[in-house]
């Protein structure tokens, strides 16, 4: 049997599909489940029967029956892909509205294929739904998610273009009439086979890539993220320190540092267990970040130890801050087995000076810890500032 080139082309498109829908499926497996990679495998498996159903349109009996059966898996998969997208970004997936469209496209397929079979809306409708799902994909790609990086850009672009090269052939099909011209339909086939492959393909790799920047961003912020706390940690508060310092220097403002130690901490998990002393280190970050604007730095950077960098405060802000996480430690133990621990801690605070690099800012607040701990722990020690220690300290 030899194969047109047209049909060389619909039998790649298969296996193009079949390739990116057994992709998506292994991104779904290999990078922690996420849903819209299993939705994404769907909506290419669909494609993959479109495809399929182009190449074996003889074997139906029906033209017109064909033609709407081929219309509604390629709005199942307009609308799936669509639904993938949303369901990365955590954008409310609206099911019925995705299933009436489907319903009303079948409806109005059949209407106007079969009843009335008008050339110009049966082959335009595909298209036009088409246009409106890429274009409202590219839209959210840019719109939403953790600011679009550059993988997301470029899907967005991708899905702009396949958007108005599917308005394009919207238009062409419109022009139609009641039976298509052959000059008409010949400028039709030429945007349909040679536009929308490339734009296919475009698509699918884009959508691999955004799996794959996904995971990389999340393995990024495992890296510097305290699994217990979710704080920052040791790591991850020094970039943030980092940043927060330069931006201080650059701008001459002041910056504190404070450096939090829990008290006897080995006894809370000597008397109660390990696990009670790791809800005792969450209950203790919970509360921490409580008290912190979200613009500082919070990181747990040892075992009960943990450091907060505040941009634009003086040693005196940070006092205030601590004096209120003190407060709350007082004022909410942990509860365990119906028992109440009280916990408490060690502060040292050290304000920034600028000729200071981030070891000497933090060696100061160490030093500062070091004070507190020394004179009988639950209490605050500012570097270099004893007029400050005693309007903060509780101790
Ligand atoms: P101090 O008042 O001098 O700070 O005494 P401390 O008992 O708090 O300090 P020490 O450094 O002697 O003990 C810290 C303990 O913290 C020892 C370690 O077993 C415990 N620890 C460290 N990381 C974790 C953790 O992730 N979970 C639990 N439950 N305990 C931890
Ligand atoms: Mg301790
Ligand atoms: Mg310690």
């Amino acid at each position: 049997m030899a194969l047109s080139a047209v049909q060389a082309l619909q039998l790649t498109l298969v296996v193009v599909s079949l390739v990116f829908a057994g992709a998506c499926f292994l991104g779904w497996r290999l990078f922690e489940r996420p849903r819209h990679a299993l939705i994404w495998s769907g909506a290419f498996l669909l494609a993959a029967i479109q495809y399929g159903l182009n190449l074996t349109r003889d074997l139906f009996p029906s033209y017109e029956w064909w033609w709407v059966l081929v219309s509604v898996v390629s709005c199942l998969l307009v609308v799936t892909a669509a639904l993938g997208h949303r369901v990365r970004l955590g954008l409310p997936t609206p099911a019925r509205l995705l299933a009436a469209v489907v319903l009303v496209v079948a409806l109005l397929q059949i209407l106007f294929t079969v009843l009335l079979k008008r050339d110009d809306v049966r082959v335009a409708l595909g298209p036009g739904l088409a246009c409106v799902a890429f274009l409202h994909i590219a839209w959210v790609l840019l719109r939403h998610g953790p600011q679009p990086r550059l993988a997301q850009r470029v899907a967005a672009g991708v899905h702009l273009l396949f958007g108005l090269a599917q308005g394009l052939a919207t238009g062409i099909a419109l022009q139609f009439g009641i039976e298509a011209p052959a000059a008409l339909r010949d400028t039709y086939n030429l945007v349909n086979f040679a536009l929308m492959p490339t734009f296919f393909v475009a698509m699918g790799v884009t959508v691999i890539f955004l799996l794959a920047t996904d995971l990389s961003n999340r393995l990024r912020l495992q890296a510097i993220t305290d699994q217990l706390t979710q704080v920052s940690n040791r790591r991850g508060f020094l970039i943030a320190a980092d940043l927060l310092m330069s931006s201080a220097r650059r701008y001459k403002r002041p910056l504190a540092v404070v450096l939090a130690d829990i008290d006897f901490f080995k006894r809370i998990n000597d008397r109660y267990g390990h696990a009670v002393g790791d809800r005792a280190l969450a209950h203790f970050t919970q509360i921490l970040r409580e008290c912190v604007r979200s613009e500082d730095a919070i990181g747990r950077i040892g075992g009960e130890e943990f450091a907060v960098m505040m941009g634009d405060s003086s040693a005196k802000d940070a006092g205030r801050m601590v004096a209120r996480v003190r407060q709350t430690l007082l004022d909410r133990p942990l509860l365990e087995r119906g028992q109440m621990i009280v916990i408490t801690a060690s502060f040292g605070i050290a304000e920034f000076h600028i000729e200071d690099d981030k070891e000497d800012l933090l060696l100061r607040a160490d030093q500062a810890l070091y004070d507190a701990k020394a004179s009988g722990r639950d209490t605050v020690r500012v570097a270099g500032n004893r007029h400050l220690v005693g309007m903060v300290s509780h101790g």
